[in-house]
């Protein structure tokens, strides 16, 4: 199959690659073209997967597919962004059509779900499999969630249940096809992108829970020069992770394990989130109620 071909019919399917208010030209030219309203910003994230580094590269198509889109519309999450569409630069060891048929497949079900069209990428033969993509959204005019803005004396909230994605790590690195229900997070964990968008006005700062809630914490503490008081015994944590682990194991995955693409933000008051503990003065993240003797937690 010729490049122009495996364009033609995986990627400029209907299905995946429509126009709307935004695109006025999508696949098919040297570049897609964008009408941006003058009261809009064009808020723009890009990520990029390696085959057996961020996947396993034998898992399934459509789940690898699933979700490189997810975490990466995550981050438009976090910025109260509408999406508008993406790019996609794939690198394949081989073009094989049943793959990329499952692979348009995986994407064709967030793009529809997300309402976040493919306008345009490159694709190119190399050794290993390789998937960046490029989100685009719309905020209005200075109105774009950051990580500075919390205040002493906010509090702080998370959009859901945290340690799924860390726990669900060595379950997929053990069997890349299983579907349980962490695995099923870790391949499709779905943006917050509604929530996203009610907080504007909402939140003082936020952003998406990809590394670990407490490193990721650290980052609004920093960008906003405060600290913050979190109380372990408050973090929600799902029961198919209380059925796989135990409690202290299910925390550790909670502040430390990464992939869980909620939202953490800070507020005055919300009742979008749950309320996890309480933005002071000072430097950094504490966690009341773990203990904190353990190897690896020392310094929170
Ligand atoms: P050029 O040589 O001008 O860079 P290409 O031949 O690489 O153009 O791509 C032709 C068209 O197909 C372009 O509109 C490009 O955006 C689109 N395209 C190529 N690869 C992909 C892909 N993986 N996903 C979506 N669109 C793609
Ligand atoms: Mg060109």
């Amino acid at each position: 199959m010729k490049e122009f071909e495996l364009i033609e019919r995986y990627f400029k399917q209907k299905k995946l690659a429509w126009l709307n208010d935004y695109i006025s030209l999508g696949i098919g030219d040297d570049c897609a073209v964008l009408d941006i309203p003058s009261d809009m910003q064009l808020c723009l994230s890009m990520d990029t997967l390696v085959g057996d580094v961020h996947f396993p590269k034998h898992a399934k198509p459509f789940d690898i597919a699933t979700r490189a889109l997810c975490v990466t519309l995550s981050d438009l999450a976090a910025m109260g962004s509408t999406p508008v569409g993406f790019t996609l630069a794939i690198t394949l060891p081989q073009a094989e059509e049943a793959w990329l048929k499952q692979f348009s497949d995986g994407l064709i079900e967030i793009a529809q779900q997300f309402q976040c069209p493919l306008m345009g990428g490159d694709t190119t033969k190399g050794p290993v499999l390789v998937i960046s993509i490029q989100v685009h959204g719309v905020v209005k005019k200075g109105m774009a969630l950051m990580r500075s803005g919390a205040c002493v004396g906010d509090k702080v909230y998370v959009s859901g249940n945290m340690g799924d994605g860390g726990g669900a790590l060595p379950l997929v690195l053990k069997d890349s096809k299983s579907s349980n229900d962490l695995a099923k997070h870790f391949w499709k964990p779905l943006p917050q992108i509604e929530l996203g968008k009610k907080l504007i006005g909402n939140a003082s700062a936020c952003l998406d829970v990809s590394d670990g809630l407490v490193q990721d914490l650290n980052h609004i503490c920093r960008n906003s020069q405060v600290a913050m008081d979190i109380d372990s015994n408050l973090i929600p944590l799902s029961n198919f992770l209380l059925e796989k682990y135990e409690r202290e194991a299910a925390l550790k995955y909670a502040l430390t394990g990464g992939d869980d693409y909620q939202l953490a933000y800070t507020a005055k008051h919300s009742d979008k989130g749950i309320c996890i503990g309480e933005v002071v003065k000072g430097e950094g993240v504490k966690v009341a109620g773990f203990e904190t003797n353990k190897k690896g937690f020392q310094h929170f």
